[in-house]
């Protein structure tokens, strides 16, 4: 039987079982309190749909648009994927989105969802509010075809002024998504001459939430980057008692791709990340913090909502298939599966439509690389990589993918599995 062994404090000894996906409580004399793993091996790894069917979700099924309205950026967030530093994105520059491959982007979208009831349209940048007025025309556009749409603008916050506010009060359908770090803010988040962001981004958020609280309450979500889980404590006094709001997301910086000298700069100790991360981790299960939920929800959501299988059934791939769903448009109008993927990356346009060839190629690259090496793994049934993580700076998917990334990976997954089982020893009923 293809399993892994692991204990957990005060619950015992578990056995998860990788190619059922059951986890099972098991009885050890001499428990040495270390993970034990047996081989595996799936008897193959498949999309859960052929390239024909996932091309007619391709032509029908769009439920997010994308739109990089500019390549501008007021600020020069030096852990920024447009800082110049990454080799797989292209650089900030004066590149803006006209209304016209707006519009032209908002008609592929809707040609392409009819099977959709619900649409999302993002606009991204750059720091989209740059081209405020062209993010007016375009929301008016879309909303001629009367279709539910609901519409974001993920913001950096600097440009958040009366005439936004009152557009926002006049539109209850657009929310805007705004990036706020607490004591570290400056740290990171710079204006182009150097000086921090924080004062001007905080000033605005406080002004809608002082005058305009169903704003506030409704159209506005608050994100957050962290470096080390050293910050989590000035984090959380500064979201509850100066925001007196749950970000909806906690992310963790992202270096991959990225030249040495930031590298350098952010660095963490590692082992200090992990046991701060188990501390904080065992405050959750005690006590159900919402704040730290933001941080551990995703993890423990993949355990509990796993599919159970067969030993027989075929292991399915984890990441969603590009442009099934989601569609990313560049400021030229060219197509990509989403705006954390290399720019490098070019799966059609607006005039030409979808290019079938380079999706059919990712589609059978990630196939065979998922046969080739997560076929032998006990994670593959609960491995959430996705083209994000595979893909090289130049889109290309190599075989000799980092095993260090497979490895942090699978102890992600020994980390949920026990913090999960610890939630429903504790309380059968709290992931209901
Ligand atoms: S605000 Fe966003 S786009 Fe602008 S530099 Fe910072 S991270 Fe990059
Ligand atoms: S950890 Fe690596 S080898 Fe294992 S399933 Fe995930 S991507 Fe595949």
């Amino acid at each position: 039987m293809a399993t892994i062994q692991f204990d957990v404090p005060e619950c015992g000894r578990f056995e998860y079982n990788s190619l059922t996906n059951y986890i099972t409580k098991i009885k050890t004399e001499n428990s040495q309190g270390q993970t034990k793993q047996k081989d595996c091996e799936l008897t193959s790894i498949v999309w859960g749909k052929s390239f024909e069917e996932y091309k007619k979700e391709m032509n029908h099924n769009l439920r997010s648009l994308v739109l990089q309205v500019t390549r501008y950026c007021n600020l020069r967030c030096d852990y920024c994927a447009y800082s110049g530093s990454f080799t797989n994105m292209l650089p900030h520059a004066e590149k803006n989105m006209s209304l016209e491959v707006m519009c032209q982007s908002i008609n592929f979208f809707m040609q392409h969802s009819d099977n959709s009831e619900d649409l999302v349209i993002i606009f991204y940048g750059g720091e989209p509010l740059t081209e405020f007025e062209n993010i007016v025309s375009a929301v008016n556009y879309a909303k001629r075809f009367n279709r539910n749409i609901r519409f974001g603008i993920s913001s950096n916050g600097v440009l958040v002024n009366q005439r936004v506010i009152k557009w926002l009060s006049e539109n209850s359908d657009v929310y805007l998504t705004v990036t706020i770090n607490g004591k570290k803010h400056d740290l990171y988040r710079r204006k182009i001459d150097g000086s921090g962001s924080f004062k001007i981004i905080f000033d605005n958020l406080i002004k809608i939430k002082t005058s305009y609280p169903d704003i506030w309450q409704n159209q506005i979500r608050l994100i957050s980057n962290i470096n080390s889980m050293e910050e989590i404590n000035d984090l959380r006094d500064f979201y509850l008692k100066k925001m007196k709001k749950i970000p909806s997301m906690i992310s963790k910086l992202n270096f991959d791709f990225c030249d040495e000298s930031v590298r350098k700069k952010y660095f963490v100790d590692q082992e200090k990340e992990n046991t701060l991360l188990e501390k904080f981790a065992d405050d959750y299960v005690r006590t159900n913090d919402p704040f730290l939920s933001v941080l551990y929800d995703k993890g423990i959501d993949m355990i509990h909502n796993r599919g159970l299988c067969g030993e027989n059934t075929p292991g399915y791939i984890g990441s969603c298939m590009p442009l099934s769903w989601r569609l990313f448009v560049r400021v030229d109008g060219t197509f990509n599966m989403c705006e954390k993927v290399t720019d490098k990356l070019n799966l059609g346009d607006i005039k030409n439509g979808y290019n079938y060839t380079t999706i059919e190629y990712l589609y059978n690259q990630l196939l065979n690389f998922s046969n080739n090496k997560c076929r032998k793994c006990w994670a593959q049934r609960l491995c959430l990589f996705c083209f994000q993580d595979f893909l090289d700076e130049n889109g290309k998917l190599p075989m000799s993918f980092s095993e260090e990334k497979c490895k942090k990976m699978r102890d992600d997954i020994i980390f949920y599995l026990k913090m999960y089982i610890q939630i429903i020893s504790q309380d059968p009923n709290r992931l209901n």
